[in-house]
């Protein structure tokens, strides 16, 4: 067998395996009152079992680095197929689902943030002469909050996260969790910025009445998971515990670390050495686990 097939088969298995092992994982994320770190939480948790799949597979390419190509007398090649079979299928269900995202009919939704790499605010104009002109700043405050963190981005890569570990409703939870915290977080950052909480609240719901009154067709494409944009309205099930919030007074900053660096760029230059070294380890020690382990001759 091909090295390159066969550690790309290893990848698929062991990155499966570790996503649902992990996927049981209890979320930790703790009632915070701040929701700037309550979301941070919430990513983390979310985002903690990729890196584990991260680690293996650097390991397992440390690995293929020192392994003669072809692989000489794998394990029977069938026996690896019908080991990766699941967990190929999973792998393909998360893609077509989020490639399916990428190309539907983009749902209306008042107002939302959708692009993976250029975010951009849509704003409906049959909702924007129902609202007065705080109203319209507030809810365009609450949606460049999410363009500046690359929301649907992080939101798209969460849902492929989570469908990689389905069927576990953990996986699910968390997802929820970090979604509820997300528009919690947005929403402190506009006021922050000067947003009235009551000027928010009352564009969040002006959203929601104005999507109520949308015709069936269009509600039923909005239903479910958000999978590749940021909207005003968040999730239905949490907007009583989030307007309560928006009418109560801004709480004082807790003096967590802000959002931005804890970032993409921060996570790489925390991830990179460790997958560097996980990578020399599987050249190191690759050879003598591997083999025993695929029946590989020397
Ligand atoms: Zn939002």
């Amino acid at each position: 067998m091909g090295r390159e097939t066969l550690v790309t088969l290893l990848i698929m298995i062991c990155g499966g395996l570790l996503l649902q092992l992990l996927a049981a994982w209890p979320s930790g994320v703790a009632a915070d009152a701040d929701p700037a770190a309550l979301e941070r939480q919430a990513w983390l948790a979310l985002c903690r079992p990729v890196a584990f799949v991260l680690m293996s597979m650097s390991w397992l390419i440390g690995w293929a680095l020192i392994e003669p190509d072809p692989v000489r007398d794998p394990l029977d090649p069938g026996v690896v197929l019908l080991l990766w079979l699941p967990f190929g299928l999973l792998f393909a269900r998360a893609a077509v689902r989020a490639a399916w995202s990428l190309v539907r009919e983009f749902p209306e939704c008042g107002v939302s943030t959708f692009g993976l790499l250029q975010p951009r605010v849509v704003f409906s104009p049959f909702l924007a002469r129902r609202l007065d002109e705080p109203e319209i700043r507030a809810a365009l405050a609450h949606e460049r909050a999410h363009a500046r963190h690359r929301d649907p981005l992080r939101i798209w890569a969460a849902q492929i996260i989570t469908d990689l570990q389905w069927p576990w409703p953990q996986a699910q939870r968390r997802l929820f969790h970090w979604l509820e915290a997300l528009e919690l977080a947005r929403d402190e950052e506009a006021r922050r910025e000067g947003i009235a909480g009551t000027d928010l609240a009352a564009a969040v719901l002006a959203s929601m009445r104005f999507i109520g009154e949308l015709p069936a067709k269009q509600q039923t494409r909005l239903a479910g998971t958000q999978l590749v944009h940021a909207r005003l309205i968040g999730n239905e099930k949490t907007l009583r515990h989030r307007v309560s919030r928006l009418l109560a007074p801004l709480p004082v900053p807790s003096g967590a670390v802000p959002l931005k660096l804890i970032g993409l760029r921060r996570t790489l230059l925390l991830l990179t050495p460790l997958m560097l070294a996980a990578m020399l380890l599987g050249v190191v020690y690759g050879q003598r686990i591997m083999q025993p382990l695929l029946g590989l001759t020397s």
